[in-house]
């Protein structure tokens, strides 16, 4: 059986002519899904018919909450889904000025082994498919009842190591029949897998990248980051430069400070020479404790100094402020819990 939200809008529209459908029915369903229906019954403008014809086929995909936190401190909402297979991924909805912003999941654990990470900790069990990730930003928008306008992939998962499902998941949410999420407002994170930020550079969409690269050097990063065995930093910052020249849009550097790893003065001279020449942002995060792990962050000035300096130094750089501290909202420590 076919899950329609696996297909990308054009496909639905070519499948649905193929069974005999006119041209218009594809908005009108492809915009049923993206509300979140679950059966084809209330598709109400759509014929008994034709409803009986899509259930032979295909099916409807939907994800069960399975845990709600709302964080009491801002709102912040961690949603644990349950997968029709079982699985559960995690999903946050965080609250910003500028609206409300998902984090999704793009896979079902993840093997890229980032010691600091509890997503990757029982490695990966499958890759999300493009519809159980469509899923997410439908599911979040339609508990909260309100709209969605920024989708950030940054949940459990490595969105390139799941490349072709997310590739249609950008397609799709982006669709104006149904979510209409700009590409502008879109964010994709990643490990640093390189080959596929220059495929990504030939999509030529405008959303924005955002490198996990929390070192200034292989050898910290190599300590830290395994996929630095495959693609070393000089390797990935080339990718990157190719990306912002084709793609013209400029690439983020996530931080994240760990005590004694890579938060030195130094570390912070060396990042800051390292990224001067793609004029990216860098996001300084202090690192979120996790169970299993060793890592700490540093004090809240020592991480200020360390922001001081690359602002010294020519660079754009912020501390994240900490959303839904009361509620673990950082992604795999739900899942975790209760694999
Ligand atoms: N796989 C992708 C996206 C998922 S993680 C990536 O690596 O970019 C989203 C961000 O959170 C990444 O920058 C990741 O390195 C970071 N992260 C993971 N665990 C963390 C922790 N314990 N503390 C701070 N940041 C963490």
């Amino acid at each position: 059986m076919l899950d329609l939200k696996d297909l990308e809008f054009e496909e639905l529209a070519d499948y649905l002519k193929s069974i005999g459908e006119p041209g218009y029915r594809a908005k009108q369903i492809f915009s049923w899904l993206c509300r979140g229906v679950s059966s084809y019954d209330e598709m109400t403008n759509i014929s008994a018919k034709t409803r009986e014809k899509l259930q032979r086929e295909t099916y409807i995909s939907t994800l069960k909450i399975r845990e709600k936190h709302v964080s009491k401190l801002d709102g912040t909402i961690k949603y644990l889904f349950e997968l029709p297979d079982g699985n559960c991924i995690e999903s946050v909805i965080m609250r910003y000025i500028h609206g409300v912003t998902v984090c999704v999941s793009s896979q079902a654990g993840c093997r890229m082994g980032c010691r600091f990470c509890a997503s990757t900790i029982g490695g990966l069990y499958r890759g999300l498919t493009a519809g159980e990730i469509l899923n997410q930003v439908i599911f979040a928008q339609k508990d909260i009842g309100e709209r969605i306008g920024n989708v950030v992939l940054m949940g459990i998962g490595e969105p390139l190591d799941n490349y072709d499902n997310v590739l249609t998941f950008l397609h799709n949410v982006n669709n104006e029949n149904g979510l209409n999420i700009g590409y502008r407002h879109i964010t994709l994170s990643t490990c640093g897998v390189a080959p596929r930020i220059y495929e990504l550079a030939e999509e030529r969409l405008p959303i924005t990248l955002t490198v996990s690269l929390h070192a200034p050097n292989d050898k910290i990063r190599n300590e830290i980051m395994p996929v630095n065995h495959i693609y070393n930093i000089g390797e990935l910052l080339k990718a990157c430069r190719a990306y912002y020249k084709a793609a013209g849009r400029r690439i983020s550097f996530e931080y994240s400070l760990i005590a004694g790893v890579n938060d030195s003065p130094e570390c912070a001279r060396e990042l800051a020479a390292l990224v001067r020449d793609i004029h990216g942002h860098v996001n300084l995060i202090p690192v979120n404790p996790v169970e299993e792990r060793e890592y700490r962050s540093g004090s809240r000035r020592e991480a200020e100094r360390f922001c001081k300096i690359l602002a010294d130094n020519g660079i754009n750089a912020t501390i994240r402020r900490t959303l839904g501290a009361d509620i673990s909202a950082s992604c795999g420590q739900l899942r975790k819990k209760v694999l």
